[in-house]
């Protein structure tokens, strides 16, 4: 069996800055302040680290920051509730026959990788059409300070799930950044890469993927990728 790790955003959907005006509703609720947001690059990045570099630029000592992200995580689920629903969220294309193709299959464990905390992910999911519950586990951005210790973390909660152990040998992490191909790298995961989202494939081939997809719309190509029983 195969566990599957997806990326949320640029990956499975396009949140159209949906993610960024969450986050800034509830830094500005909370700490009366959003640091340098309109200019900060999020692409790749966790939300614990996101929400660290922004308050940490507005001279909020860590400590301060660390012992009010509970609350910071409550009001950005608030604020998601709000502002997902009348945003532009779409499935990026490929995802949906995809998704339908893997359910239900033996060989396949769906779990998500993601900079999102948990709270706001199956908000995002379900705001672009996609069912969250196919997902049966997920690292999230409040896990832990960095992607790269994301997979492991997955990996852990499919081997209590399943009853059984996940390692880089039978774990594929899809996402759209470089960062996403770092992390599978960290977790010895295959890589595969789809620059569905801000980086180009050229960018992205940079970084080495395992495989390299410009979409995920050739669901029977991308169907063989990922449950490719020789790539260990
Ligand atoms: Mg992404």
């Amino acid at each position: 069996m195969k566990l599957l790790l997806f990326d949320i955003d640029g990956t499975l959907i396009r949140s159209h800055g949906a993610g960024r005006e969450t986050l800034a509703a509830a830094l500005v609720d909370v700490f009366g302040t959003a640091g340098p947001i309109a200019d900060y690059k999020m692409s790749g990045k966790i939300d614990n680290r996101i929400i660290t570099d922004l308050l940490t630029a507005a001279g909020i000592a860590s400590v301060e920051i660390e012992k009010k992200l509970p609350d910071i995580y409550h009001v950005m689920i608030e604020k998601a509730q709000a502002i997902f629903p009348t945003s532009d969220m779409a499935a990026c294309p490929g995802v949906e026959p995809l998704l339908d193709a893997l359910n239900g299959r033996d060989d396949a464990l769906l779990g998500l990788v993601t900079g999102n905390i948990n709270g706001t992910a199956p908000l995002k999911l379900a705001a672009a059409g996609i069912d969250p519950d196919q997902f049966k586990l997920g690292a999230y951005g409040s896990d832990a300070w960095e992607r790269n210790h994301l997979p492991a973390i997955a990996m852990q909660r499919a081997a209590d799930l399943m009853g059984r152990p996940f390692n880089g040998a039978n774990t594929v992490v899809i996402g759209d950044t470089p960062a996403d191909i770092l992390c599978a790298r960290a977790g010895k995961a295959t890589a595969v890469a789809v620059a569905s989202g801000w980086h180009s494939a050229k960018t992205l081939a940079r970084y080495q993927p395992d495989y390299l997809l410009e979409n995920l719309k050739d669901t029977q190509e991308t169907l063989k990728i990922l449950l490719d029983k020789n790539k260990t």
